[in-house]
């Protein structure tokens, strides 16, 4: 936990709001990606070669058709070419993944593990809308954050044992609802993705993740029911990853606020 100010190493400048500038251009760069991941992984289609293309009229998108946020503005939403309405999520996502991006470097310090956050962060991103669309947590999704933990526990490698303990912890309680649920009670995606977040994040964190997880799903799906009569079948995805989220932003602030109770 950094809160130290940033300052050039010879005039001592503070250049945090140029940093933090940075942090959020390769955001919403990597917000573009995210969009093209959330589009075509649930199609199976490859997210690297084909190049982006109009939905309606397949007008092949230039350079300056494909600028984060500033091109769907400029074009006022709608396709260079035919005129058809470009879905106003795709700003919303780029915009929505640097703000991301420059919250975890905010709350988490600047260092190479903020770096491997945010970019599960993105990972939960695409896993949400997925699955909330879906009901399908992606294995690519899954494989890409525990590729992350992995990394994680290479350059924490003080603490390997907790990052370990997090890749069994959570998931081998849900395996076992899962196996005595005889499938119903929680999903094998959400399983896996809790081992992935758990290798990345560490065994408290991630458990404290979960926790969260389940007390936004109990108490908003449960509201969305009522309210709008929405589906009983819980796409647990989005609540998993807005529960690790908070876990990874407050976790240790919360840990230290508790145990301040006990002594
Ligand atoms: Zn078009």
């Amino acid at each position: 936990m950094l809160t130290q100010t940033l300052t050039h190493p010879l005039t001592s400048t503070p250049i945090l709001p140029l940093a933090y500038l940075t942090i959020f251009a390769f955001g919403i760069v990597i917000g573009s990606f995210l969009n093209v991941c959330i589009y075509r992984i649930p199609r199976h289609e490859t997210v690297v070669t084909t190049p982006s293309h109009c939905m309606n009229c397949g007008y092949p998108l230039r350079w300056f058709d494909l600028i984060p946020v500033f091109s769907w503005l400029a074009l006022r939403g709608r396709c260079r070419k035919c005129g058809e309405r470009i879905s106003v999520q795709y700003p919303l996502i780029e915009a929505g993944n640097g703000l991301l991006w420059v919250a975890t470097f905010a709350l988490c310090g600047f260092s190479v593990l903020t770096l491997l956050d945010c970019l599960a962060v993105s990972a939960l991103l695409v896993i949400s809308l997925i699955d909330a669309r879906t009901f399908e947590i992606p294995f690519s999704c899954n494989v890409f954050i525990g590729i992350l933990g992995i990394f994680a526990t290479i350059f924490d490698f003080g603490h390997m044992i907790n990052h370990i303990a997090g890749f069994f912890g959570v998931a081998l309680l849900l395996l076992l609802v899962y196996v005595l649920t005889g499938g119903r009670g929680i999903g094998g995606g959400d399983i896996k993705l809790m081992a992935a977040t758990g290798l990345l994040l560490g065994f408290g964190c991630n458990l404290a993740g979960f926790l969260f997880g389940c007390l936004y799903a109990s108490v908003i799906h449960i509201a969305r029911m009522k309210l709008s009569g929405a589906e009983s079948m819980l796409a647990m995805g989005p609540y998993l990853a807005a529960g690790t989220l908070t876990a990874m932003w407050f976790g240790e602030r919360i840990v230290t606020w508790y145990l301040g109770f006990l002594v």
